[in-house]
């Protein structure tokens, strides 16, 4: 395997290069690649099914990047959980995953009652056999074996896990080291936690061009003191994030150029990169040059992308998501399967060798997302799109109820079906709320059950509490609206559109 096999070499031309910093640890590249050896050997002891796949819970650490390299060295692919995602959710990916084996590096307890599971602590698995041992490479990953599983929101109420071969994660990395300008060893800023597939945007580029990883906590987040002080020891010269995360750096004047000196690229993934933060990045690091990459986590982070430059923002107002990398395909289709005109709007579908094989355990999904085209994987993205005359590709949202709140992907279906679980709730409708082009937050529109609560507060503290035990924060509606009846179409459809009117009267 490519990836492993570039890291390895790394580990042994400069070993003293740092490949990881986060607030508690540095690790260098001969730490990653021995304590990797070490979590593969001590997994090589715990009998695991061949291939099964090893859930890795925690934060930002460097324990977690040895985790995932450890598994995917003897085999395994990893799930990486980050600590946002409550633990009824964690149990669900769990059973559907088959999971044997836990590696909880999030240094909290981990209270899981599930017959034949084991959890190690990071710490123990590091113990366990202090003298290392190679681990021959045809035990690694290689071509169609799963290298990671991905958990995204799913519009049936449960998590679906999208599976990311080594050749997928391959044909990515390959594209992103060739194709943008990071060719040699670079900081990279690492703002998305590991569940999310734009993490994976910085991890395996920074590490297979001998880059560091400088990772960004969810408590700096949360204290933009914390997070400007970091930022500005970051040496950052490559940023990956969502357009929402930069739009909140943004905010703060002294977000520029003084405060990141070094900063060359910007690479933005995940939903509409508007082109009022492009201008604002541009006069504030005249320096740096911008990429759009558009793409879904079932066709490995990204395959289009386009840089976006002064005179494009002048000349139109969206920005294009750019052109497909080399070896992949977009088709615009109608709703008979049959490709538009130029121009015309269609579904992209994407053809190539990073597409998923599907989501795993989950036949009926994947037939429906999936599919084989002239004798390559296909991935049918329920977005909609365009090519113009030039083959730039534009966006134009969704044909389906998945949606993007702050860079987070989500199904309004999976919401809504478990609030509709609460004890206290008949029926729930979720509304997206937008401001200009964006969602600025989400509506539960709801029929309750019969309750006891004196004010409307205290029962929506109440549904909150129960759907926060499987539903993470950020999935969780900002506004309650308790209804009498809420609007169906002639066809027996939630009318969202009309529920929409009756709650913002
Ligand atoms: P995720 O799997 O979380 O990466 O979400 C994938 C979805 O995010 C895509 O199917 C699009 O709907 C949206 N998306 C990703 N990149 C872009 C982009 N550059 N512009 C607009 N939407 C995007």
């Amino acid at each position: 395997m490519k990836i492993l096999n570039t890291i390895r070499d790394l580990a042994r031309t400069q070993p003293e290069t740092l490949a990881y910093i986060s607030p508690k640890t540095e690790i260098t590249y001969s730490e990653l690649w021995r304590y990797s050896e070490q979590v593969a050997t001590n997994l090589f002891n715990q009998d695991l099914k061949r291939h099964s796949p090893i859930l890795i819970y925690g934060h930002m650490e460097a324990s977690m990047i040895i985790s995932f390299l450890g598994c995917v060295k003897l085999g395994h692919p990893y799930i990486p959980i980050d600590t946002s995602i409550p633990m009824d959710r964690v149990v669900n990916i769990i059973n559907n995953a088959d999971v044997e084996l836990v590696i909880n590096c999030s240094g909290q307890e981990m209270d899981l009652d599930i017959s034949a599971l084991s959890i190690v602590s990071f710490e123990e698995i590091q113990l366990l056999q202090p003298a290392v041992q190679q681990i021959d490479s045809t035990n690694w990953v290689n071509g169609d074996d799963n290298f990671y599983i991905i958990y995204t929101s799913g519009s049936t109420g449960n998590p679906k896990g999208v599976q990311i071969s080594a050749d997928n994660l391959d044909s990515f990395v390959n594209w992103m080291t060739n194709d943008f300008p990071i060719h040699g060893p670079h900081r990279f800023l690492n703002q998305a936690p590991y569940s999310f597939d734009l993490s994976v945007m910085d991890i395996y580029p920074a590490l297979v061009s001998g880059g560091t990883i400088f990772a960004i906590t969810k408590e700096m987040i949360a204290k933009p003191k914390l997070l400007f002080e970091a930022l500005n020891h970051s040496k950052t010269e490559i940023w990956t994030s969502t357009p929402s995360f930069v739009q909140m750096c943004l905010m703060d004047p002294s977000f520029n150029e003084d405060l990141l000196p070094e900063l060359a690229v910007f690479l933005f993934c995940g939903e509409i990169l508007p082109v009022d933060i492009c201008r604002q990045l541009l006069e504030r690091f005249p320096k740096a040059r911008i990429f759009n990459t558009y793409g879904p986590t079932e066709a490995t982070v990204a395959v289009t992308s386009v840089e976006v430059t002064a005179e494009m923002l002048d000349s139109i107002p969206f920005l294009p998501i750019g052109k497909p990398k080399n070896d992949t395909q977009l088709l615009f289709l109608d709703e008979h399967g049959e490709e538009v005109q130029t121009g015309a709007l269609g579904e992209m579908v994407i053809i190539g060798p990073s597409v998923s094989k599907g989501y795993l355990g989950q036949p009926e999904l994947t037939e429906r997302a999936f599919f084989e085209y002239k004798g390559q994987q296909a991935y049918r993205t329920g977005d909609s799109g365009c090519r113009d005359n030039s083959g730039q590709i534009f966006y134009k949202g969704r044909i389906d109820f998945q949606i993007k709140l702050h860079g987070y992907r989500m199904e309004l279906e999976e919401i809504e079906y478990q609030i509709a679980k609460s004890t206290f709730v008949k029926t729930a409708a979720v509304i997206p709320i937008y401001q200009k082009d964006r969602i600025e937050y989400l509506l539960a529109a709801i029929i309750p059950n019969k309750h006891e609560f004196e004010k409307e507060y205290q029962l929506t503290s109440a549904i909150k509490k129960e759907i926060g035990e499987f539903l993470p924060a950020y999935m969780i509606p900002r506004k309650f609206s308790y209804q009498k009846e809420l609007p169906i179409t002639s066809n027996g459809k939630m009318d969202r559109k009309a529920i929409k009117e009756m709650v913002l009267k």
